[in-house]
């Protein structure tokens, strides 16, 4: 047997200023060959569980072109298309084969291309004919369509965001597809529109017995998986918003159904999944009582006194398509006179570059972040000392690495405030973005983080609280204010009952 693997992925903000052009995929993942180093990046998880499943097996496997870049606007029209073409001319090439596994994330926009990922897949399909297995592993936040489904035997969706389950979901997947190339099974895949726009973190109530409640079905009456595409919000195509996915041992009719009165239950839960955002000044009033013992955060009732309160910085989320290099809520503590405090990641590669300069210990006067735009506030200008330097700074999410780049800790004068500024636009996900450059987020009263809510798996195991804060940023929270012209409609909360 032989397996031809690829991944393609980004997942387009549509109303980021950030361009996705060659270099963000460049400096963020680009393997060719199946050449992964460990500890294993992020995104290449499911690849390399698909290699080592094929390999168990005996199976020969062409691992074509793996590369991903951190959430930005559309990908240039010429970009996707070389990238595209590069994965189509290696399958050309390794034909025949007989299975092709991807990963990929499903709200990857380019120039002219609303549904990269439809269009990939029914390329492929062209190229391998109707009889060749397709499987492909989607980010939860996709934005699922007819095309992908049509083009493919089976799609299997991450069930957990942040995003711990890539490699279990690689094993369902794998299952599947084995299991038609083997002929015990027929795949047949049913679609539900839920109308609705949301995010939906998953270790929160009511989502996180809603995701046990999906795969209870799995593995009986036929159901071989359930996925629930929450979508991605902060893109304008026609089919942005959640979707139900069932799929089941040829039986279409029993898939749909189930498929449907799920996709219904999330509709009508589809105000709790979302978490409780707070604008940034009551956020910080909720992180400091929380901190001051007056109030308590439910969602970890296993926390103890000692750690921070995290204040995650949703709407700077570098893996929202967001710039990360907002002074929103840094001015908002300096306001207020507060002094104990981590926060990071910055993007401001400039502000790595004078502290490379001077180097550990030395003084600068700096303009720290606001760089890319109205969006990001006025840059702050700063009295620091450099306290760290980190060449090559790696977090890790879900048991995968994620690149930080070159980074700098500042400490602020007359604080205890730490800043961390990085050179390469990513999420701050967990401790080891702050321990890394010799900070202990543990002595700090709060944490501050450029992220939305994949820190949640990193942080909750030390925080006294987790607080999603929304600053003016890239990320609107408010889905009704974003300037949609393409969604298809009716979708809640555009319109106020969908169904109608
Ligand atoms: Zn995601």
């Amino acid at each position: 047997m032989r397996l031809f693997t690829a991944m393609l992925g980004t997942e387009t903000n549509t109303f980021s200023p950030i361009p996705a052009g060659f270099k963000l995929y460049q400096d963020f993942y680009l393997v060719r060959g199946g050449r992964h180093t460990q500890p294993y990046g992020f995104f290449a998880l499911p690849l390399v569980r698909f290699r080592e499943r094929a390999k168990a097996l005996g199976w020969e496997v062409v691992e074509s072109l793996a590369t991903f870049a951190p959430p930005a606007t559309r990908t240039l029209r010429h970009v996707y298309e070389t990238y595209r073409d590069e994965i189509l001319a290696d399958l050309k090439g390794a034909m025949p084969v007989d299975v092709v596994l991807l990963n990929l994330h499903g709200a990857m926009v380019a120039d002219g291309y609303d549904d990269c990922e439809g269009d990939l897949l029914q390329r492929i399909r062209g190229i391998v004919g109707p009889k060749v297995p397709i499987g492909a592993e989607l980010d939860l936040h996709c934005h699922l369509t007819q095309e992908m489904i049509e083009a493919s035997d089976a799609l299997v969706i991450y069930k957990e965001y942040p995003h711990t389950d890539m490699v279990p979901r690689a094993d369902e997947l794998f299952d599947i597809i084995q299991g038609k190339l083997e002929g015990r099974l027929k795949p047949r895949q049913a679609l539900f529109d839920c109308r609705t726009i949301g995010l939906y973190p998953t270790p929160l109530e009511p989502m996180a017995s809603f995701v046990k409640r999906m795969a209870s079905f799995e593995g009986k009456d036929g159901v071989l998986s359930v996925s629930f595409a929450h979508g991605f919000p902060w893109a304008d195509v026609p089919e942005v918003g959640s979707k139900m996915l069932v799929v089941t041992d040829n039986r279409p009719d029993e898939g749909a159904r189930l498929a449907e009165k799920l996709g219904r239950e999330a509709y009508d839960l589809r105000l709790k999944f979302e978490p409780p955002w707070m604008d940034l000044e009551p956020g910080i009033d909720r992180a400091l009582a929380i901190s001051a013992g007056k109030e308590k955060d439910a969602s970890l009732p296993q926390a103890t006194g000692n750690g921070p309160v995290v204040i995650g910085d949703v709407t700077d989320n570098a893996f929202g398509g967001a710039p990360s290099d907002s002074t929103w809520v840094l001015r908002a503590l300096l306001a207020r006179g507060l002094t104990s405090a981590a926060v990071g990641c910055i993007w401001d590669a400039g502000a790595v570059a004078l502290a490379e300069e001077v180097g550990v210990g030395g003084r600068l006067q700096l303009r720290l972040g606001g760089k890319i735009g109205p969006i990001s506030g006025s840059p702050l200008d700063l009295q620091v000392t450099v306290t760290g330097l980190n060449p090559d700074l790696r977090d890790m999410l879900g048991g995968g690495e994620l690149p930080l780049g070159r980074a700098a800790a500042f400490r602020i004068d007359g604080t205890e405030i730490d800043v961390v500024a990085n050179s390469l636009r990513s999420p701050t996900s967990s401790p080891l973005a702050f321990t890394r450059l010799g900070i202990d987020p543990m002595a700090k009263q709060l944490v501050v983080v450029k992220a939305m809510n994949h820190f949640r798996d990193g942080f909750a195991p030390i925080a006294r609280g987790i607080v999603y804060a929304a600053s003016p940023g890239c990320i609107d929270v408010n889905y009704r204010r974003l300037p949609y012209t393409k969604v298809r409609r009716p979708i809640w909360p555009l319109d106020e009952n969908p169904w109608t």
